[in-house]
This record gives structure tokens, sequence and C-alpha cells, in this order.
């Protein structure tokens, strides 16, 4: 008898049925083992954490935002002109001449040992001492971060995270069904004492948050940078309530005063600390790492080897020739003078065009201005007058897992030229107006 689990020859009736299901036409599900069952429609088969995925304001606005009419101040999309790609092309062919066979193959689910290596010569621009048996390296800092959400999160632990938050994070704390606690920031950061008053209300509740999930530099989206200060006491107060961290510091070097952030990293070995060319060099290798304490790597690697066996061996091995051959100091110092400029760009216009009662973050650094509106302003819902006057942001509810936000935007000075950035603003502003005047 054939077994209702075991795949069956399609016939007919069944494909009929099908093309049906696909058209969108009813169907019926005959009983168990009666042999002629038809496809369920899948969302009827999702596991229930799918409920948490929902599509990214950012995501959906991407084919409006790209139409090139349109200034997006929307997108997170690194600027990559300065990036030499003549040395690159002679790069990926060296690469696969002399090195193709293991380029091209399998590799170590922790990532090329060598390129391990160049990671912690690149940590220690920031204060950071690893050890490369430490670091694991993933398709991107996001795999990072969902892996570490899937080995410590269960359905309904409580995770902290500033108020707001990188959106990609968010999505993976939502998959694994995580509760979100915002901390608020001010200009210098997330605040210690904020941060005090949440652990000791979830201590009171007898929670203990699985770990918080911070930004230190140039945040992503409120574009401000921790005080140096603040960062042993954040420390110091997650450690008090047993609480782990997880510094996320895709922009560290892209400073633009030439001051260095000292990593939260730095100061405590048990911090988990994840990092990323893709700001630095090109996010479309996705190449990324995590340095974890021992303790936590080999469920880590263990989570990434069920992912994707291993990354991708050709990208690791590209961005390890690129930090042997290239002077790699000097080209993140170009990426931030170009980021500078724009960012320049950007609060000039916000100065000249935004009406009274805007309010916007100044970043040190990174790719994002936060701006405050006047009350009364929903950015969500005038996101479509703003794309219809030819620019698109990011309204700040993406940045919450809690609906706050509406007063606010992300805008992203990384990808336009310094023109369009003023242009773009100006268009903004006058959408504001016509919002203030109704
Ligand atoms: N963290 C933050 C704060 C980010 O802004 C991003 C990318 N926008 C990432 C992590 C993920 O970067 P990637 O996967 O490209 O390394």
């Amino acid at each position: 008898m054939a077994s209702p689990d075991r795949p069956q020859q399609p016939d007919a009736s069944r494909t009929a049925a099908a093309a049906a299901a696909a058209a969108g036409e009813g169907h019926e599900v005959a009983a168990p083992g009666t042999g002629s069952r038809a496809l369920l429609p899948p969302t009827e088969r999702f596991a229930t954490r799918t409920a948490g995925m929902t599509a990214s304001e950012i995501r959906a606005l991407f084919a409006v935002a790209s139409r090139p009419e349109v200034v997006s101040l929307a997108g997170g999309m690194p600027n990559l002109a300065a990036l030499p790609l003549q040395s690159l092309a002679s790069e990926v062919a060296d690469l696969v001449d002399v090195d193709g066979m293991t380029a091209l193959q399998y590799g170590s689910a922790q990532g090329v040992p060598q390129l391990r290596e160049q990671i912690c010569e690149v940590m220690r621009e920031e204060g950071i001492e690893g050890d490369p048996n430490d670091v694991v390296v993933t398709v991107g800092s996001q795999m990072a971060l969902d892996l570490l959400t899937r080995i410590f999160v269960d359905p309904g632990d409580v995770v902290l995270a500033e108020g707001p938050s990188y959106v990609g994070a968010l999505g993976s704390f939502a998959a694994y069904q995580a509760r979100v606690v915002h901390v608020a920031m001010d200009e210098h950061g997330l605040v210690p004492a904020l941060l005090h008053e949440a652990l000791d209300a979830l201590d009171r509740q007898g929670i203990t948050p699985k770990f918080l999930y911070t930004i230190p530099n140039f945040h992503n989206p409120a574009g401000v940078t921790l005080a140096h200060e603040r960062r042993p006491q954040i420390l110091d107060l997650c450690r008090r309530y047993g609480v782990m961290v997880i510094e996320d510091n895709p922009y560290g070097m892209l400073g633009f005063t030439g001051e260095t952030h000292p990593a939260l990293r730095s100061y405590d070995a048990d911090v988990i600390y994840l990092g990323s060319f893709s700001k630095t060099f090109a996010s479309g290798l996705r190449v990324g790492w995590a340095l974890v304490p021992p303790l936590v790597r080999d469920r880590l690697v263990l989570a990434a080897e069920s992912a994707t066996l291993c990354p991708p061996s050709f990208t690791q091995m590209l961005v390890s020739r690129y930090l042997s051959h290239h002077d790699w100091r000097s080209q993140i110092k170009t990426f931030s003078e170009n980021y500078r400029e724009r960012r320049d760009a950007m609060i000039a216009a916000l100065e000249t065009y935004l009406p009274e009662g805007c309010s916007w973050t100044v970043p040190d650094g990174g790719f994002f201005v936060w701006l405050t509106v006047p009350e009364g302003v929903d950015t969500k819902a005038m996101l479509p007058r703003a794309v219809t006057a030819r620019v698109a942001y990011a309204s700040g509810t993406g940045f919450y897992a809690d609906g706050f936000g509406s007063r606010q935007i992300r805008l992203s000075f990384c990808y336009p030229t310094p023109e369009r950035i003023a242009e773009g603003v100006r268009r903004l502003a006058a959408v504001l107006e016509a919002e203030l005047d109704v």
C-alpha cells in the first residue's frame, strides 16, 4: 500500500488538482490513505515561527526607490565607486590560476584559516586581541546574527536592543520568536541609566534577557556613537545582571574624525563581536565574521555547518588576497572621505531646507542620519507622497519591534552623489511642509 508520506508518481488527477490550486481555484483534500490527495497550499504548512517573519519595510521599498527619477535616501548600499576594479580583476584571475582547486572547493565550516588570522589583524585596529581559533567566518555578519539567535533564543526569550535598532537583527529576532525590549539612546548612544532600569524591571519579573544586542559605533539607523565612558558602564551592568553582550560593528572603521573607538570586546573577552567586510571592502562578497568565546564557538560552527556547510571558499580567498596585496587601510580611508563628503552635503541640506521643528543626529561616521519630524507627521503614512515627490526614505517604524518610530526617518547618505543628496533633502522638505500645512 502506498504510504501517504512517500512521494508518489504524478497522475492526471493530482496534476489537475495542483494546477487548479496554482490557479487559485478551490480544491478538495482527500482523507489520508485514500490515494488521491491534493497538495495542501503551503500557507497551511508553514511553521508557527514564520508568523514573525515580515517583509522589511526597506526591502519593500527597494523597487520604487531604485527608479532613476527617485532620489533614494532609503537604502544602505555601500558606495563602491572607489574600489580598484582593475586590480581586483587580476586578483580574481590569479586566484583561479594559482589556487583554483582550493578556491572552487568546499572548505572549513569555520572559515579559511589564513583569512581568520588576517581578520584578527583587522580587529587589532580597534583594540581587539582575538585568537584566529575563535573567529567564525560567516556569509556576511547578518548570518552570524541569525545563527547566534538560533543557538541562544528560545521562543519568548527576551533580547535587549537599542531603540531604534538594525532592521536585519530585528528580522532574525522575530524569526526565532524573541521578545525584543528596546532601550533608548541619546546623542551619546545607549543610555546606561535606562539600560539599568530595563534590566531591573525584567529582573523583578524573574526575566534574564538572553543578550544585549548593540551597535556602539555610527549606529544603524540612529547615526550616534556610544560615548567612551559609557562602554565599561554598560558592560558592568550586563555582568551584574548576567546578560551576554553581542557587539555589532560593521561601520567602526568608517569614522570621519580620525578618532578610534575602543570596541566593547577590547574591555572584555566574553563579548561576542561581529565584523564585516561589507562596508570596508565589498558587500557582494558576503564575508563577515563573529569573534566568540571558545564555549560559544563550537555550537556556532555546528549551526553554520547546518546552514551552509561552509562559507564560500572563493570569496574568502579573494578577501584574503586583497588584504595581503592591497593597502586596505588607505582604501578604507578613501571610503570614509567619500562618506564624510556625503554626510556634510546631507547636514548642510537639512540645515538649509527642513522646516522648523525637525531635529537630526550628526554622525561622525557610517551611513545614516536619524531625523525626527514635528508632531502630527506620520512618516510611514507620508512615504507614498514622498515617493510621488521623487524622494524615498526609510520610515522609523521599521527599526522598532513595537511600532514606535512614526515620527522618525532614517536618511542614508552613503550612496547618492552630494548633489543628489541635496536635491533629495529639498524634495523631502517640500513634502514635510505640505504635510504640516494640512
Ligand atoms: N549589522 C548592521 C548594523 C548592518 O547595518 C548590517 C548591514 N546593513 C549588517 C549587520 C549586515 O551586514 P553584512 O551581512 O553585509 O555583513
